[in-house]
């Protein structure tokens, strides 16, 4: 005979439907459950099996947690803006609008086929009027409160398509998903909400969440506090242009031997020599296909160009020869790094490939100075080679190295954040 699960199935879900059994009364305040999934993207006229492997759990769970006596509100939505749409609708050479509605009142027949228990008088749909007014709305509340505005910033760029990809829209490639185009890096002027500001707060919230210790630790280290000095290399060429770079290790200042700028930091062009333009012309070119989780890859071999261009130490006067390395990030940090490749171990890395100086400045406990570094050195010990701060135990230096430069005028204390400009973050973070 087998189970005919249509004529069941439909008999109990039109009875379900009459009887508004999935009918949440927010009203009612007690044994209130809360359960929220991520919204569909409503791109394809058809949910595929992996909608239902992330939302049939969750609705078993709401459906157990109403049958144990909850007050149990369980929305559905649908993301319909953004990229996924357009591509259908290039695809299917229909109206985005046209085509989404379609798509939207199919997938949710077939949600409510599935017996799924939503409650469909609640549902979110963001391309329509009543809903993205209010992300209107927040976003000028966050403009007004100086919390969103323009910057200049490398994004994925399709030259085919003219657009802006997200990362997760860049194949392993290197190409545009939509086109199979070569994506290159191009820096354009963006929105961006300062987040950071509330970086602190985030962290320190952290604490008392009932969250897995690995989840914690996870946001813990996309936050990426460190706190340092920011300290500026002035040109040699020109005392008025200033390279920033920031550091949690000040006490190896003498030991700089070179300087690393992102191939995307505005100086590069300025500063590249006429002998070294075509090196470094070829390295940019070759850096903008490759995806920032490929260039800051540890087990990446480095590699990088000279640009022909010094910076002077600002602690000991010394000529620093500036390079550019695509695992330096332009969207990390200053975009800028002071290499000291006896203490650090990229560091250490690319001077033996590149035969840069190494330069000794934290004395291993149990050694003395004579004792050539085989590799980088990255504890703690006595300094020498430091003038003033010779013979400080390192961890004392930091603070005593950090004031004088503040004092001098050409350091100061600072707080940073990882993959973040000082301060701000990209507005795209899509989803597919
Ligand atoms: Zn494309």
């Amino acid at each position: 005979m087998g189970y005919p699960f249509k004529a069941i199935e439909n008999k109990w879900q039109k009875r379900w439907h009459e009887a508004k059994l999935y009918k949440t009364d927010l009203l009612k305040t007690k044994n209130k459950c809360y359960t929220l999934v991520m919204f569909i993207y409503p791109s394809s006229d058809k949910l595929h099996l992996g909608h239902w492997f992330n939302y049939g759990p969750t609705d078993t769970w709401a459906r157990f947690r109403r049958l144990r006596g909850y007050n149990v509100f369980e929305p559905m939505g649908f993301d319909s803006f953004g990229l996924p749409a357009e591509n259908y609708a290039i695809k299917s050479g229909g109206h985005p609008h046209d085509i989404t509605e379609e798509n939207i009142s199919v997938i949710r027949q077939q949600l409510k086929a599935m017996g799924a228990m939503y409650d469909w008088d609640m549902q979110v749909i963001t391309s329509h009027k009543d809903y993205y007014k209010w992300t209107q709305w927040v976003f000028l509340q966050l403009y007004k409160a100086g919390l969103a505005y323009r910057a200049k910033a490398p994004v994925n760029w399709c030259p085919s398509c003219n657009t802006v990809l997200a990362n997760e829209q860049v194949t392993s490639d290197g190409e545009c998903e939509r086109c199979g185009h070569l994506v290159i890096k191009k820096n354009l002027t963006q929105w961006f909400f300062k987040i950071t500001d509330y970086a602190d707060r985030l962290l320190a919230g952290l604490a008392d969440l009932d969250w897995p210790e690995r989840t914690k630790l996870m946001q813990q280290n996309w936050i990426g506090r460190s706190t340092g000095v920011e300290i500026n290399f002035k040109l040699e060429s020109d005392e008025q242009e200033i390279i920033r770079v920031f550091t949690t290790r000040p006490d190896t200042l003498y030991g700089v031997t070179y300087m690393v700028l992102a191939p995307e930091h505005p100086l590069v062009e300025k500063i590249t020599t006429s002998g070294q333009k075509k090196q470094v012309d070829e390295y940019i070119k070759i850096s903008s296909r490759q995806s920032e989780i490929e260039r800051t890859s540890t087990i990446r071999e480095k590699t990088g160009v000279f640009t022909g261009a010094f910076a002077v130490n600002p602690v000991n006067g010394e000529r620093v020869p500036i390079w550019i390395a695509d695992y330096v990030l332009v969207t990390y940090g200053t975009g800028a790094v002071m290499a000291v490749p006896g203490h650090d171990e990229r560091d250490f890395e690319f001077a033996t490939k590149y035969h840069l100086p190494v330069k000794k400045v934290i004395l291993q406990p149990g050694t003395n100075e004579d004792v050539p570094l085989s590799e980088a050195y990255t504890e703690p010990g006595i300094m020498i080679n430091s003038g003033q701060f010779t013979g400080l135990p390192s961890k004392e230096g930091i603070g005593k190295i950090s004031d004088w430069m503040t004092a001098e005028g050409f350091g100061k204390r600072k707080v940073n954040y990882k993959w973040i400009p000082p301060g701000i973050l990209p507005v795209t973070f899509r989803r597919i």
